[in-house]
């Protein structure tokens, strides 16, 4: 799963697009796409979007007006979607999200609710407060507490396979380096267990933590969007 290839954005939001079109009304389509047009570099909100198109909760004509980040843990973000229709809980990350329910439920599921580290439904409902009252998610890309790649926070270590990581043993590009072969002793990755071999020696070195606020690297210059 983490090291799912996602698709070119540019595909995904074309696609959103054409959903759009079939499933929402046909006179708020412009405010809509405008919508939409904000989060064209946002791998992980235009995966919110996707997901609500495709299965339109409702089943009714509906399109998403605007999105906020309640909270996020190590890429996994918990988003509010507010539709025409209603408000809308989505859980997602940079390969896929799913829908948890309409926003008034709250969570049930607690191992959610544990995961964002609240106790119960009740805990959640009073931090959150109402969905109206939510700020607008800022493009993960444009966050500074965000990896602009993986979406992880401050001192998390980034999602495997994220192009920012830094490699622990020679400062470089982890995804890009030599290191895994030579840590490894292999030439080629071919079985996931190669992988999982590196990950152990890596684990066992240190992973580099993303850092807000630290300079990007410069192997991400010129190499977003
Ligand atoms: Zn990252
Ligand atoms: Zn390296």
């Amino acid at each position: 799963m983490e090291n799912a290839q996602p698709k070119s954005l540019a595909t995904l939001v074309k696609e959103i697009s054409l959903l759009i079109e079939y499933g929402a009304p046909v006179d708020e389509l412009n405010r809509l796409n405008e919508v939409l047009g904000k989060y064209g570099s946002d791998a992980i909100a235009l995966n919110v979007f996707h997901n609500f198109y495709s299965y339109l909760p409702e089943g009714l004509d509906d399109g998403i007006t605007k999105i906020s980040r309640i909270a996020n843990q190590h890429g996994a973000f918990l988003f509010s979607a507010t539709t025409l229709l209603g408000s809308y809980l989505y859980l997602a990350t940079r390969e896929s999200a799913a829908l948890i329910g309409p926003f008034s439920n709250g969570i049930q599921d607690q191992d959610i609710l544990n995961f964002f580290g609240w106790r119960d439904d009740d805990h959640f409902k009073k931090e959150v407060g109402e969905s109206t009252k939510l700020p607008e998610h800022v493009p993960v890309n444009e966050s500074l507490d965000l990896c602009p790649v993986c979406g992880t926070s401050d001192g998390e270590s980034h999602a495997f396979g994220c192009p920012v990581e830094v490699c622990p043993w020679c400062d470089g590009q982890l995804t890009n380096c030599e290191c895994r072969f030579l840590k490894t002793g292999r030439d080629k990755f071919s079985r996931d267990s190669h992988l999982d071999e590196f990950m152990a020696l890596l684990e066992k070195k240190g992973r580099i933590p993303f850092a807000a606020g630290q300079h990007r690297p410069s192997f991400m210059k010129g190499n977003e969007g």
